[in-house]
């Protein structure tokens, strides 16, 4: 499985690529206006049984809203997911509005006002302690509003995630309590009237290789078998993080979860039955679950060559999908799956940069791809748009209006 499969999940119908099932040149016509966001709801739900399917039953299936917080979307995920991650109190109220209950909700995230903190310990969501300051914040406001907060501890590991396109765990880092000061921490909290559930332990994002983020969920069992020793109660939550990366690019390989969730059966079986019985096992996971069920549709408004090249201008850009331009985290650029979606079933003829209407040369959406003949009013279509996409990108860059978003 390649970047080149995440085409081949969406059926094409008569040639043109479709999402739903409806042919993207008829969604075009519904929405209305180009360019759009389509998320399709089948593939979100065939990913959630992909994940039950190979993953323990005992492992709880939570969803990052951050990775794509479109209402739609999240409330069709509150039926398939056990939790949602939020990391601010927007995501919080999306994440509120649908039948996932509060104590399904956690909150992640460095530099947590204490307006944040307060809203959050309000709705009852487990708060992830990323600071003793937050810790202190936290115990004052369940005292003023006389709730009894729930938290968790995020740690802040002593081992890093080598292969993440962004690594959040290991050495100095804004998130998370160090591990070695988390006991000290634990004796702190004994005396205060919080519900201290257990940990969160999150090394970074973006992983594509199985056999890290196993000894990673390796390790992590370690350290919090080590941590547990000073835990005055039981451990109720144990959230082992996620980072499982999906292929954006013709070379990636898709993460082998058979192997990860082979090693989450050993773990699950041994040492956390034996050391943690009482405890709701996570998994959060933003952009596996929802970053290849959506797509970026964008249409044709000029063709032109220039001086021998063949230059492919739409009216979307890198101001509704930063990622696709290399932009977003990225050290080279190389060209997200595209495709003309009205016209899958011919053959390339030549290779043409595809461009987008913002006026820098950083709004490159395709370098030097192989396309069939295009035309004025061609649909183009971005692949891998279901995550960091519209919200991740800098819509307000040069003024154009804000892209359309369906989930259907
Ligand atoms: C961003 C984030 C995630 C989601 O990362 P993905 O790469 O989208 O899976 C999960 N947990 C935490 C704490 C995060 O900050």
């Amino acid at each position: 499985m390649t970047a080149k499969d995440t085409i081949a999940a969406f059926d094409v119908i008569d040639g043109k690529l479709a999402v739903g099932g409806i042919p993207v040149d008829r969604l075009a016509a519904r929405v209305g206006s180009t360019p759009f966001f389509a998320y399709d709801r089948r593939l979100l739900t065939q990913r959630i049984a992909l994940l039950r399917q190979k993953l323990p039953p005992k492992i709880n299936l939570s969803y990052a809203i951050k990775a794509n917080p479109m209402p739609a979307v999240v409330q069709h995920l509150s039926s398939l997911v056990d939790s949602f991650d939020v990391a601010s109190t927007g995501e919080m109220r999306i994440a509120l509005d649908t039948p996932i209950a509060a104590d399904h909700v956690s909150f992640a995230g460095p530099a947590k006002t204490i307006a944040e903190l307060t809203q959050a310990v309000a709705a009852g969501i487990t708060v992830e302690l990323e600071s003793e300051t937050e810790a202190r914040r936290v115990i004052a406001i369940g005292e003023q509003l006389g709730v009894r907060p729930r938290v968790a501890i995020r740690v802040n590991p002593d081992f890093a995630i080598k292969g993440s396109g962004m690594r959040m765990g290991g050495g100095p880092q804004q998130f998370g309590v160090d591990s070695e000061i988390v006991p000290q921490l634990l004796a702190a909290l004994a005396k205060a009237d919080l519900d201290v559930l257990g940990f969160h332990v999150f090394g970074g994002s973006q992983n594509l290789r199985a056999e890290i983020l196993c000894e990673a969920q390796r390790k992590t069992v370690e350290l919090v078998t080590t941590l547990a020793a000073a835990m005055p109660t039981p451990i109720r939550y144990l959230n082992l993080g996620g980072g499982f990366g999906i292929p954006y690019f013709d070379k990636d390989e898709s993460l082998d979860l058979d192997m990860v969730g082979a090693n989450l059966h050993e773990l699950v079986d041994g040492p956390i039955r034996n050391n943690f019985p009482e405890a709701r096992l996570v998994i959060e996971l933003g952009r596996y679950i929802v970053g290849e069920c959506g797509v970026y549709v964008t249409r044709v408004v000029d063709c032109k060559q220039s001086r021998g090249k063949q230059f492919v201008m739409v009216d979307g850009g890198l101001h509704h999908q930063l990622a696709a331009s290399g932009n977003f985290g990225q050290v080279i650029r190389r060209n997200y799956p595209l495709a003309i979606g009205n016209r899958m079933n011919e053959a390339a003829t030549g290779a043409a940069n595809v461009v987008g209407c913002l006026c820098t040369p950083l709004d490159l959406l395709g370098d030097s791809v192989a396309v069939p003949k295009v035309e004025i009013d061609d649909l183009v279509v971005l692949f891998q748009a279901g995550a960091y996409g519209m919200t991740a990108s800098p819509s307000a860059f040069l003024g154009h209006p804000p892209a359309v978003e369906i989930l259907v």
